[in-house]
């Protein structure tokens, strides 16, 4: 396993649709468990291929970081929302992508989501709380949509504006 570099906001292939995985190759499968090392070192809780600059529908995540709380990673290839609920929550969001950036994000409170596990198996599970908001923000990623995409557009440019100064900067240290 190894930890791959994570894109930062703006990057062309963050606003790029991803492409359906079609056979889930030991390359994939490789890919997964780089894309959980990645998401686990990090640290953050989902990550998205398009994150990585590839163009596969593909997410990872675990929401299970309370302190001595067990590992519960899942790593799901083409997943899709089958069903969401009329009640709305609000989280305060952050992204990989765009780092130490938070804001309030309203979503469906649950979704069930089906998708296809790393051994090819069809799977179906009923995601609340933090879990939903994260299994759609990494879904998001595979439309090319990022959470500042809900925002007013001032916010928006605000913050894209942040992350080019950002990307000026590692640029310059590295
Ligand atoms: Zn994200």
């Amino acid at each position: 396993m190894s930890i791959r570099p994570i894109l930062i906001h703006p990057d062309p292939r963050l606003k790029k649709v991803a492409d359906p995985v079609s056979d889930i190759s030991d390359e994939l499968q490789r890919l997964a468990e780089d894309m959980l090392e990645t998401m686990y070192d990090a640290p953050g809780i989902g990550l998205a291929a398009p994150q990585l600059g590839l163009s596969h529908r593909l997410i990872v995540m675990d929401c299970a970081k309370d302190e001595g709380a067990r590992p519960n990673p899942y790593a799901m290839f083409n997943p899709e929302v089958v069903w969401e609920s009329d009640d709305r929550n609000i989280h305060e969001e952050g992204c990989l992508s765009i780092p130490e950036t938070y804001a309030e994000v309203t979503r469906p409170a649950e979704v069930i989501v089906r998708w296809i596990d790393p051994s090819g198996d069809a799977k179906e599970d009923r995601f609340t709380g933090l879990w939903a908001t994260c299994v759609q923000h990494e879904i998001d990623h595979l439309e090319g949509k990022l959470f500042i995409d809900y925002l007013k557009p001032l916010k928006r440019q605000l913050i894209t504006r942040k992350m080019q100064k950002l990307k000026r900067e590692r640029t310059r240290i590295a």
